[in-house]
């Protein structure tokens, strides 16, 4: 249980104008509703109750409420620390071109003579063919210290050579079993390196960060998805250098989101390293510190990579490389037995599954899990979700897994047009992000967003989800694969209900009394916007106000 209360946090009226109800409780028994109280961090009462009670005791704060007040939204899967620390280097997000990428190392160089490491993200992997870059294009601006650059899937690093030289990856370094060396004609490393066991290669020479830079790091990260109404967090990769940084963090009060933990399950350390024992006393740890922000129910497995490098596990070979069927990350006996053993410990299991070689063995891993172990509330997690076989698809409900998109994904932009398309070829290219098949047989579906792979922005996900149109209307007014559109309705729970769910978090997701007060205030209604016609309007809809328990981390009302 936690030891000390949650910070303290003010009483709240929120209120319609007259004739108004501008307040989605997110609940089929309240609907839509004009008042809500709020008092210590939860929702004591709505409607007329709430403006009785206010009448009563008058509340601290009165928020005269348009557009939308609504459930905080909640991200199902992303890196919020890796996030924040892309902060702490050069600022190649965005860049346009690879000169842009490499004139912004430079600078940054210049400007901290000191570092001897010079570390950076996330750039984007379709500005040079085949996302394969060059050391020597480093080598130009920074040659006396190490470079390493992540992109932006967060699954391939490009490095210049005194970072190799390091490394001592040299053309006679075989490629690791997870991963490999991209190289030139001559056999020389290029500088791109693919997958875990090559992308650390380099980065587990890069000095390790301090606890207060990943408690800056996490506080940096949280001031951002304030500013996005997101209050609760699946973190997605917890190594075990990142328990304590959340503990401090939180201790500290620069912890503004709540944060469930996915420790990383590891095909080769998991039984000799046993992790199932370290997760364990690790979760220990974390509940018993945690005043309330932080858990850790959570094991995250990776059940293949991605289907833009060409490692996502795929059920036929890859159309550009036929001798291929990608990179599983796990043999599918391993995979059942880890999360056998995890579920048997009490561990909800996460898992990224990409490619219909992915997912397959994801859901068989669940199933024997549910077949050996005794029955328990184990919401499984399968993430990702690109590419499923048409027959697995009523595994899922028939499985109790709950489906965690990522809906920025689904939509016809570079990375999908020139990466992945003509990897997968037309016919499977059109079996992607299958959210309407799976709304369709019950399942549960979640959302998120990746960050910092993609916009931690919900309504930037929430208005792929709807149009399946990118920022320029691509393709055309029906959208991409259209059958797999959501309603709005389905893409806001989605982001609120659907990740609560995800994280055992009953009590947020929904404005009903009891709940707790985590609130976002939408400059519009997006329901009002689709049905105006203007749902391509949805990505800038503004947040007004944020509250975490009751208390506002965004915005003054
Ligand atoms: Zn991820």
């Amino acid at each position: 249980m936690p030891h000390t209360p949650e910070p303290p946090s003010l009483s709240w009226l929120f209120q319609g104008l007259p004739g108004t109800s501008p307040i989605r409780t997110n609940s089929p028994e309240h609907g839509d509703t004009h008042a809500l109280l709020v008092r210590d961090g939860r929702i004591v009462a709505l409607g007329d109750d709430a403006v009785r009670l206010a009448e009563a005791e008058p509340p601290e704060q009165r928020v005269q409420v348009s557009g939308l007040l609504m459930p905080a939204f909640g991200d199902g899967h992303a890196h919020p620390m890796f996030a924040g620390l892309e902060w702490f280097g050069p600022r190649i997000r965005g860049a346009g071109s690879v000169e842009e990428i490499i004139a912004a190392v430079g600078a940054w160089a210049t400007e901290h003579p000191g570092e001897d490491w010079i570390v950076g993200a996330s750039y984007d992997p379709t500005l040079a063919p085949d996302g394969v870059f060059d050391a020597a294009w480093l080598d130009e601006v920074v040659a006396d210290r190490p470079v390493v650059l992540r992109a932006g899937d967060y699954h391939t690093v490009w490095c210049n050579s005194e970072a190799l030289r390091r490394a001592g990856v040299t053309a006679d370094t075989p490629d690791p079993r997870l991963g490999w060396i991209v190289r030139r004609a001559d056999g020389s490393p290029s500088g791109t390196l693919r997958e875990w066991h090559a992308c650390d290669l380099v980065l587990d020479r890069v000095p390790g960060r301090s606890v207060d830079e990943l408690v800056e790091a996490l506080g940096i990260a949280g001031a951002r998805y304030a500013e996005c109404g997101v209050t609760f967090v699946q973190d997605a990769w917890v190594e075990p250098d990142m328990v304590e940084p959340y503990l401090v963090a939180e201790e500290r009060g620069r912890l503004s989101f709540r944060a469930n933990l996915a420790f990383r399950a590891d095909p080769d350390t998991w039984v000799s390293g046993g992790q199932v024992a370290a997760f364990t006393a690790a979760r220990e740890r974390v509940h018993a510190r945690s005043a309330g922000l932080v858990t850790a129910h959570t094991v995250k497995f990776f059940a293949d990579g991605v289907i833009e490098s060409g490692t996502a596990a795929v059920l036929e070979p890859y159309c550009d490389a036929p001798h291929t069927c990608g990179m599983p990350v796990w043999a599918p006996a391993e995979l059942r037995d880890a999360v056998t053993a995890f579920d048997a410990a009490g561990f909800q299991v996460h898992i990224h599954a990409i490619g219909d070689a992915g997912v397959r063995p994801a859901l068989d891993a669940v199933e024997a899990a549910q077949a050996a172990n005794p029955a328990w509330d184990r919401r499984p997690v399968i993430a990702h979700v690109q590419l499923v076989d048409p027959a697995d698809l009523d595994r899922f409900a028939a499985l109790g897994v709950v489906a965690n998109f990522e809906p920025l994904w689904a939509q016809l932009d570079p990375l999908q047009r020139e990466l992945t398309i003509p990897r997968l070829g037309p016919e499977r290219a059109a079996l992607q992000y299958p959210m309407g098949d799976l709304a369709a047989r019950g399942v549960r579906l979640s959302f998120g967003s990746d960050w910092p792979v993609t916009s931690p922005v919900p309504m930037e996900g929430v208005a792929i989800a709807v149009t399946r149109r990118t920022d320029d209307g691509l393709p055309d007014e029906e959208g991409w694969t259209p059958h797999q559109k959501l309603t709005i309705d389905q893409a806001l729970d989605a982001y609120t209900t659907g990740v609560a769910y995800q994280v055992f978090a009953d009590d947020r997701g929904v404005l009903t009394p009891g709940a707790a007060a985590d609130l976002v205030w939408l400059g519009h209604d997006p329901r009002a916007a689709v049905r105006d016609g203007d749902a391509g309007t949805l990505a800038s809809i503004s947040v007004r106000g944020t509250w975490l328990a009751g208390r506002a981390v965004h915005g003054t009302p």
